[in-house]
């Protein structure tokens, strides 16, 4: 986990308005996405705006607050897409799976029926 934090990084720019994205959710903690390559209908992402490249380096308030959004944005998943299960991810450094390196969560559906997309 060695390295520091890099601004030109996608999600960075997407918390700028610099890139687009669609956005489900927003207040002062996070923006929420949907995700560009989804793993299955209604994968979205929690992007804390703490400028962090993983979840060691957060302050404890920021990744507090950022959990808490994403048990909300959990149930809101779970209302509206009623599926059979939910996976939360989180990846820290490249060799663990991280290939954008802004913190951030996967909420990911899934249902008995329908495999992992990619
Ligand atoms: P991770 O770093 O946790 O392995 O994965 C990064 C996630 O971000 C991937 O699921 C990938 O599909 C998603 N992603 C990468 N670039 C973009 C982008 O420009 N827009 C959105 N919405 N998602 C992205």
């Amino acid at each position: 986990l060695s390295g520091s934090y890099d601004d030109q990084n996608i999600f960075a720019k997407i918390l700028r308005g610099e890139a687009p994205c669609v956005k489900i959710f927003e207040d002062d903690a996070v923006i929420a996405f949907m995700d560009i390559f989804p793993q299955s209908p209604g994968h979205c992402l929690v992007v804390p705006k703490e400028p962090a490249r993983n979840l060691l380096e957060m302050t404890p308030d920021a990744s507090a607050a950022a959990i808490q959004r994403v048990q909300n944005l959990a149930r809101a998943v779970e209302t509206a897409l009623e599926p059979d299960g939910i996976v939360v991810t989180q990846f820290n450094g490249g060799p663990a799976g991280q290939t954008v390196f802004h913190i951030h969560f996967h909420i990911i559906p899934r249902w008995e029926d329908v495999p992992l997309g990619r």
